[in-house]
Order: structure tokens, then C-alpha cells, then sequence
């Protein structure tokens, strides 16, 4: 494919060790020789890194000491010459480098195109586009996983198994149709195209099963703690945080007061929520206490929702367990070191089945209870492994339900005993559907769109 060479920053901007600046094209080399003053780029063994100087031509001057790797067509990431430029890091030198090949023939790449030229030139198919994305944007080891096995291609080769099958019923059929005098095709019948719709809506469904556990670990658990001022939600938080060292960022929110940490609990990667309104809950008079826990719930997957083991149940108490009817919860009666003034089986009963733990966060006591306890809420009975082609993807997501949908429509269809060709319909939007998850039947628009999500250099 004709195209001309693109070059972009592709490390962040900001302070750091190391810049890089990328190029890809056929002019990538050239350009970059005609600005290094070191070995000759041109002659260089392919995938190789060379110590100089990037100088600008016309007036001489040294724009910055580099290292250059130079990867020659067709074993690079965009299937074209790349050749990578590392800098200091900052914002001067990378910013005089880009300049320089700007101004020697390269064009400044769109968000994503790096990425979409390696899909264009076959290298990667769209789902592993879109992993670059999320192991670029992954908060945590598991989603980190999640986004590697999917780079990797394992749900593009389930995809294509899929595919594949549907398509062998579909050629099936229009042979039967258009060649009826070929005795020696067997005739295909509704009995062979139920078992084959049958075996990929099962596997598409078990795709759809575990999405909902790719999310998570993608996002982590949107989670709040909430219960009335001093209860020991801070105290509780604090013990989350300090436990885990797997604290992985912490993001302000758009609002001055909204804040979320990340941590780690056996695994599970929770996002606190409002950990900012938990701390500050001096003057917090009670009723806005309460409100503000009910918007939260809201808003959140799970609830930790705290009570005080040396105080009888308010009626606060019970307006926050009634906003919790909707929510995944764990209650927490903390100070069990203190004289039991709760009681226990009012609690349960509101509880209605979901966990409480006893802890003192104080002493320390419990908090492994709780990790059990969350555990269990999200993977009761269900084994994960590592391995596991977990979809994380919203637009997968949506195209997965919507093969269903159709392939569902086939076989009742079959169920119906309409003639193969009509049910071949479905069987074919269901092998489209399952086409625009890796790029084969994706429009054009679409690929572009996806793309432009990209950041800068990728
Ligand atoms: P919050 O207002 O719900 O965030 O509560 P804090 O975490 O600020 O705790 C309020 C007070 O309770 C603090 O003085 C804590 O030290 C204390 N506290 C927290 N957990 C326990 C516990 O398990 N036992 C006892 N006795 N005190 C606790």
C-alpha cells in the first residue's frame, strides 16, 4: 500500500527519563539519517540501536544526544520501516526532534494511526487494535491481562472458529440450492444446522458470561463505603489502602470533593468511591450524611456499608439499608472491641441474606473476613483462570449480543421448520455481527472512528 511516513511523540509528554519519537513510512529511515550524525541509518542491520546526535542540517546545532532504532519492513509494529528516536525526556528535546522530522519530508500522524496502519497492513485484526488501547490504558494487573490475552489474539482465533463454522452451514446451504444435480453433497438439514447453531450460541453466550467479570477487572468494582460519621469508615479505608500496596492510581474526579483510589483485595480490583467525602466528615451532620450515602449507592456496583457494633440501629441505619434493596452489599459491624450494643439479629434480618462481618478495625480483626466475603459475592462457584478470553471490550460486548439475537432468530426459525434458505438469513447477520468484532465486515467509518480514540503515537 502506497503511504506517506507519519511521526508522532509516543511516550507521554511530561518529565521523564526517556522521550520517544516515532516514524513510519518508507521515507522513515532517510529522514532519519539526514538529521543523525552517527553511523549511516541507512546502512544498518535491521532492528538494530545506534548512539548519536540528532542535529538540525541548516544551522547545525545539536537538538539532543539519542539512541536510534532503526526496524526495517515488514517485522515492525505498522508492517512499514519504523525507526524510533530516544530522547531526554521532557518537553524540549522531544518536541525539537518531532519539529525536525516534521520540516524533512514526515507528516504528523493522527490519533491511533501508528495502530491502524498495523490493522490496515494485516498485522493485527481489530479486536487486538482496540487491546493496544486498553493495555495502554490498564489500572491493574488483571486488566492488564485481560488486555494482553486479547493483544495475543485469542478471542480473534474463538471469533474466527465461529465464523468459520457459520460459514461452512451457509456455503452448505447455497450449494445445496444452486448445484441440486451434485448428489454427492450431502443435503444439508435442519437437524445438522441445529447442532451447529446450537454449538456457537453456546459458545457466544460463554463469551457474554464472563464480559461481565472482564469489566470488572478492566474497571474495578465500583465500590463506596458508607454508614453514618464515625463508625470507622476512614479507619476502614486507611486499612484497605495500607494493606495492599497494589494501589494504583488515585484519580480526581471532575467535582473538587470526589476522589477514587484503587486497590487490590485478593485479586479483585476495587474502585473506591468518594474516598474524599469519607474523610472529611467532621462537621457531616447526620441527614446529610444519609443523602449523601443514598446518591452514592446509586451510583456504585458494590456497598460496604459500616455499622457501629457499640450502638443500637438508627433509623438512619434502616433508611440506608432500604436504599440498598437494589445494590450488591456487605455489612460491617465494626467495634466489635467495644460493648455490643447492636443487635445482631435485627441486623441480619435486614440484611436480608447478604453478608455481615464482624470487625474491629483497631485490632486489626476481621478485615480477612471481609476479603472473604468480597470474594465470594463476585466469584461464587465460579473458577478464574488466567487464561480465560475474558471480552472487555462495550463495543465486543454489544456486537456479541446482537449475534446472538440473530442467531437465536435462526433457530427458532429451525424450530418453526422454515426452509434453510430463509434461515440461512440469520445465520449469515450472525456471521456478520461476529465479522465487525475482529474488522472483517467493519465499515470504514467504523475503523476510523475507533481509531481517532487513540491517543497521540500509538
Ligand atoms: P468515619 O467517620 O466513619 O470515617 O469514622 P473514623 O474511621 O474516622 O473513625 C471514628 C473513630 O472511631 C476514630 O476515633 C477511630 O479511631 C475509631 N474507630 C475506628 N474503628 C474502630 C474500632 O474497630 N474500634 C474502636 N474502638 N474504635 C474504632
Amino acid at each position: 500500500m502506497e503511504s506517506d511516513t507519519i511521526a508522532a511523540i509516543s511516550t507521554p509528554v511530561g518529565e521523564g527519563a526517556i522521550s520517544i519519537v516515532r516514524l513510519s513510512g518508507p521515507e522513515a529511515i532517510q529522514i532519519a539519517s539526514t538529521l543523525f550524525k552517527g553511523v549511516n541509518l541507512n546502512e544498518v542491520t535491521s532492528h538494530t540501536i545506534h548512539y548519536g546526535n540528532i542535529v538540525d542540517p541548516t544551522t547545525v546545532d545539536i537538538a539532543d544526544e539519542v539512541m536510534v532504532s532503526v526496524m526495517r519492513a515488514p517485522k515492525t509494529f505498522t508492517c512499514e520501516d519504523v525507526v524510533e528516536i530516544n530522547c531526554h525526556g521532557g518537553v524540549v528535546a522531544v518536541n525539537r526532534i518531532l519539529q525536525l522530522v516534521l520540516s524533512h519530508g514526515a507528516r504528523l500522524a493522527d490519533p491511533g494511526e501508528f495502530t491502524k496502519r498495523a490493522f490496515l497492513n494485516g498485522r493485527i485484526d481489530l479486536s487486538q487494535a482496540e487491546a493496544v488501547m486498553d493495555v495502554i490504558r490498564a489500572k491493574t494487573d488483571e486488566a492488564m491481562n485481560v488486555a494482553l490475552n486479547q493483544l495475543d489474539g485469542k478471542l480473534s482465533r474463538l471469533i474466527k472458529d465461529l465464523r468459520s463454522t457459520l460459514i461452512e452451514t451457509i456455503a452448505h446451504v447455497e450449494v445445496n440450492i444452486d448445484y441440486p444435480e451434485y448428489d454427492d453433497v450431502e443435503e444439508m438439514s435442519h437437524e445438522m444446522m441445529r447442532t451447529k447453531t446450537k454449538y456457537v450460541h453456546s459458545e457466544i453466550k460463554k463469551l457474554l458470561d464472563i464480559a461481565h467479570q472482564g469489566k470488572i477487572f478492566r474497571e474495578g468494582i465500583k465500590t463506596a463505603i458508607v454508614g453514618r460519621p464515625n463508625v470507622g469508615k476512614s479507619s476502614l479505608l486507611n486499612s484497605l489502602l495500607q494493606e495492599e500496596k497494589a494501589i494504583v492510581t488515585n484519580i480526581p474526579g471532575t467535582t473538587r470533593d470526589i476522589i477514587e483510589e484503587y486497590v487490590k483485595v485478593r485479586g479483585i480490583p476495587l474502585k473506591l468511591i468518594d474516598t474524599a467525602g469519607i474523610r472529611d466528615t467532621q462537621d457531616v451532620v447526620e441527614k446529610i450524611g444519609v443523602e449523601r450515602s443514598q446518591k452514592l449507592i446509586k451510583e456504585v456496583d458494590l456497598v460496604l456499608f459500616m455499622l457501629n457494633n457499640n450502638e443500637p440501629i438508627t433509623s438512619a441505619d434502616r433508611l440506608i439499608f432500604e436504599s440498598l434493596r437494589e445494590t450488591n452489599y456487605i455489612v460491617i459491624i465494626n467495634k466489635t472491641d467495644l460493648d455490643t450494643h447492636i443487635e445482631l439479629d435485627t441486623v441480619k434480618k435486614l440484611a436480608k441474606g447478604k453478608p455481615v462481618i464482624t470487625t474491629s478495625i483497631i485490632q486489626d480483626e476481621g478485615i480477612e473476613a471481609l476479603e472473604m466475603a468480597l470474594y465470594e459475592l463476585f466469584f461464587s462457584g465460579e473458577v478464574m483462570t488466567n487464561d480465560a478470553t475474558f471480552v472487555s471490550n462495550v463495543r465486543h460486548i454489544q456486537l456479541l449480543q446482537d449475534a446472538k439475537k440473530a442467531l437465536e432468530d435462526a433457530m427458532e426459525a429451525l424450530e418453526l421448520n422454515i426452509p434453510l434458505d430463509m434461515v440461512q438469513i440469520d445465520v449469515t447477520r450472525t456471521w456478520e455481527f461476529l465479522g465487525e468484532i475482529i474488522g472483517d465486515t467493519a465499515s470504514e467509518s467504523l475503523i476510523d472512528q475507533l481509531f481517532s480514540q487513540f491517543c497521540l503515537g500509538k
